[in-house]
């Protein structure tokens, strides 16, 4: 691993003052994806900031209704507190579907969100790979594309983003508050990862400096149902094939009120399903409705070789999805155990 000198940060100020004044520093948060890419040489910080001590480590209502989440929170503890188990459950089950307990333990908000592609060959340093290193190829689009990007994938780069946390904050029309050195701005999370384009080196609008300071999470509409669903190769401890999160209120005739959809795994960033939506609002909630409004979304999707697997896949997570949200809820004396 290349040297790197160390500093503890104590404010959000301080953090980003501290990154203006260092070449190739890098913000530290729990470390469990960077210090990987560190082993593995992906990244070489000449500097490092710890920014898992900032006194953004809470979650409270936000002025206008909603949450307001601090970037230090823990995977764990957001996953567990009760504002999120009670009004934001697709938040607390994507968290839940991530990583492994002790991972939970360490992760947090800012550096979740900012996890980097989980592609081999951008991990592989004797691999061409255009987001490690612009211009130098991409290895993965004429090899194993199993895992890769079904949707607003460019010639230069099919990878996927690896986080299930970012899906359900896109299907909650999240917000992530950005301090920098230029000052305060807010980003819609939907529209924070980008498409890989002809710059796969950019996976997010992130500004050079800025930090992940909060999440803000809007009250959800009223009556909403919401949830998280993962398809993944093993039933924990691996990165999703395909997912979705979806939140749904209908009106008591059973019309679709508000829909809410993101897909994660089939792009560059979590797939807000806006196509899917149109089709869905006002409509009678039925397993054709859904059916019909997951075809109309996943209809622009371009598999690659070996992942044409991926669409029916979606298809039939996002689907079910629907389909148990828009279901009476049932007396507790008739779920199954554990639900
Ligand atoms: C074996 C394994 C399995 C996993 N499985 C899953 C899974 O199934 N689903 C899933 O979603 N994730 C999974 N993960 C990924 C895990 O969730 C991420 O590693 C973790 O969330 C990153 O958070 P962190 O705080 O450790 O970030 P760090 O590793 O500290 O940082 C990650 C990146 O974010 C930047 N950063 C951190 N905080 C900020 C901030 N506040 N502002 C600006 N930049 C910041 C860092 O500079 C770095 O580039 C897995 C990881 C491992 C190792
Ligand atoms: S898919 Fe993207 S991350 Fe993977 S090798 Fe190609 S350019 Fe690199």
């Amino acid at each position: 691993m290349k040297p790197f000198t160390f500093e503890r940060a104590t404010s959000p100020e301080q953090a980003v003052s501290a990154f203006a004044a260092q070449p190739h520093a890098y913000f530290l948060a729990g470390g469990t994806n960077l210090v990987d890419l560190m082993k593995l040489g992906v990244e070489a910080p000449g500097h490092l900031i710890d920014v898992s001590r900032l006194g953004l480590d809470t979650v409270e209502t936000a002025p206008g209704g909603g949450l307001r989440v601090g970037a230090n929170v823990r995977n764990s503890d957001l996953a567990a507190h009760p504002a999120v188990r009670g009004d934001y459950p697709a938040l607390a089950q994507a968290l839940l579907a991530g990583a492994s307990g002790q991972l939970r333990n360490l992760a947090t908000t800012g550096g979740n969100l900012l996890q980097r592609t989980r592609c081999p060959y951008f991990q592989d340093l004797s691999a061409p790979c255009n987001k490690r290193e612009p211009g130098s190829g991409c290895s993965a689009r004429e090899g194993a594309t199993r895992d890769m990007a079904v949707l607003g994938h460019s010639e230069h780069c099919v990878a996927t983003h690896p986080s299930d946390m970012a899906v359900a904050l896109a299907a909650y029309d999240a917000e992530v508050e950005l301090l920098g050195p230029e000052g305060t701005r807010t980003v819609p999370a939907a529209a924070f990862h980008r498409l890989p384009g002809d710059t796969p080196e950019r996976d997010t609008v992130l500004r050079p400096g800025e930090l992940v300071a909060h999440l803000t999470l809007p009250a959800p509409p009223a009556g909403a149902r919401a949830g998280y669903r993962k398809a993944r190769d093993r039933a924990s401890y691996a990165f999703a094939l395909a997912s979705a999160a979806a939140v749904l209120a209908l009106d008591e005739d059973g019309t679709v009120r508000h829909a809410a959809l993101a897909f994660g795994a089939l792009a560059h960033r979590p797939w807000r399903a806006r196509t899917a939506e149109e089709v869905l609002v006002g409509t009678r909630a039925d397993a054709d409705t859904f059916a019909r409004a997951v075809d109309a979304e996943l209809a622009a999707a371009e598999p690659l070789a070996d992942n044409a697997f991926k669409v029916p896949l979606a298809r039939g997570v996002a689907v079910r999805l629907l389909t148990t949200l828009a279901e009476p809820p049932q007396p507790a004396a008739n779920r199954p155990a554990g639900a």
